[in-house]
């Protein structure tokens, strides 16, 4: 199997493997316990803390661990939302879910919400931030790069008018972790998340960067409660095998690596061509997009049965996370894109593994596959 889907989730690399083998077996003892075997643990995941905080370019103590993007997320937004009452937020169209629901929520429970159109691309644009900002606006949260068309956003530019007017920003950037530069203080961003299964780590694990200066002003509340962990914003054990893979999965990343990512993509979109797979991108690949991933639309196509007959390629239709509802995607209806051409989309991603001949093989399997399909 080719697998063409490291949107959705990557394969643990070896390292990463090894680090929570040892976790599991020898530095198994509770984080929290004051002996020797909860001291040396305590220490391997004060150093991957310290770690993520010099590839963040922030802070040991900003740094809290989580069960992922999705629980990263909410802690953030709703960490913020709990303390300001009735305060306005911020977003897009195109978030994740964790992100749009999440809002969502607040809303019902009577935080006014804005929710930013997005341009052709899928671009938020930063003029359009700066025009629905109010007085009460407690919070902005805009991803990194989408999850299902890889549009990079203008997160330096929102940042500069965030920051003007005092507003905290979030990104979630777990797309762009690993692809893009991701330094919160060259960012401009206030709070950042992202996930340890989408940067060859492990599943189950994700991170929250929330700054001193935010939350030594306004403390975010927590979400579970329960013990002290993670300076008591986050209570339960630590799911310290998955920390210390998280860590060996950060050590290994490497942004100026994607301009190999970019000539496979390049690559199979001609594979495609070539083959005569007429196709439509949903997605750019220039500069502003993520450099791995693409998605397409084939006409008359339904790609949920192109999936189905595609036995050899791992591709997905949308995002992972939505697969099980029948809903078009709410990134490419963001677009403006028809129900039509939504529905005959595919999003493929390329990942470290990937080689020539593997796109060579998919681009021939997935051309097949569309020809059968159209028949
Ligand atoms: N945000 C984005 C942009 C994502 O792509 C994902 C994963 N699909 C998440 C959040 C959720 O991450 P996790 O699976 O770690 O909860």
């Amino acid at each position: 199997l080719i697998y063409l889907d490291h949107q959705a989730t990557t394969p643990p690399d070896e390292a990463v493997l090894a680090a929570m083998n040892e976790a599991n077996t020898r530095l198994f003892a509770n984080p929290a316990s004051p002996h020797a075997a909860g001291l040396r643990v305590f220490s391997e995941v004060e150093r991957v803390r310290d770690l993520i905080a010099r590839f963040l370019d922030v802070r040991k103590t900003e740094i809290y661990f989580t069960s992922g993007a999705t629980e990263a997320n909410n802690l953030a937004i709703k960490g913020i939302a709990a303390e300001h009452p009735g305060g306005h937020v911020l977003t897009s169209a195109v978030e994740h879910k964790s992100v749009l629901d999440t809002c969502r929520s607040l809303e019902q429970a009577g935080h006014p919400l804005t929710v930013l159109p997005v341009d052709e691309q899928g671009r938020v644009r930063p003029e359009d931030v700066a025009a629905h900002l109010r007085p009460d606006t407690i919070l902005v949260s805009i991803m990194l790069a989408n999850n299902e068309i890889g549009t990079i956003q203008p997160i330096r530019e929102i940042a500069q008018i965030t920051r003007e007017a005092s507003v905290p920003l979030h990104c979630d950037a777990t797309q762009g972790m690993g692809y893009l530069p991701t330094r919160a203080p060259d960012l401009g961003v206030d709070l950042l998340t992202f996930s340890g299964h989408k940067i060859y780590g492990p599943k189950g694990v994700g991170v929250l960067f929330a700054a001193n200066d935010l939350t030594d002003r306004s403390p975010l509340r927590r979400l579970l409660h329960g013990g002290a962990q993670e300076r008591g914003l986050r209570a339960g054990t630590l799911n310290t095998p998955a920390i210390l893979g998280l860590g060996a999965a950060v050590g290994l990343l490497d942004h100026r690596a994607a301009s190999q990512l970019t000539n496979l993509r390049a690559r199979l979109l001609n594979e495609l061509a070539g083959g005569g797979a007429r196709f439509e991108c949903n997605s750019g690949t220039d500069a502003g997009f993520l450099p791995h991933a693409v998605n397409l639309s084939f006409t008359g196509v339904d790609a949920q049965q192109l999936l189905l007959d595609l036995t050899d390629v791992a591709v997905s239709s949308g995002s992972a996370c939505n697969s099980s509802s029948q809903e078009p995607s709410h990134v490419l209806r963001a677009i403006g894109l028809s129900d039509e051409r939504i529905k005959s989309s595919i999003r493929l991603s390329i990942g470290r593994s990937t080689t020539e001949a593997d796109i060579v093989q998919a681009a021939a399997s997935l051309t097949a596959a569309v020809a059968r399909c159209r028949r």
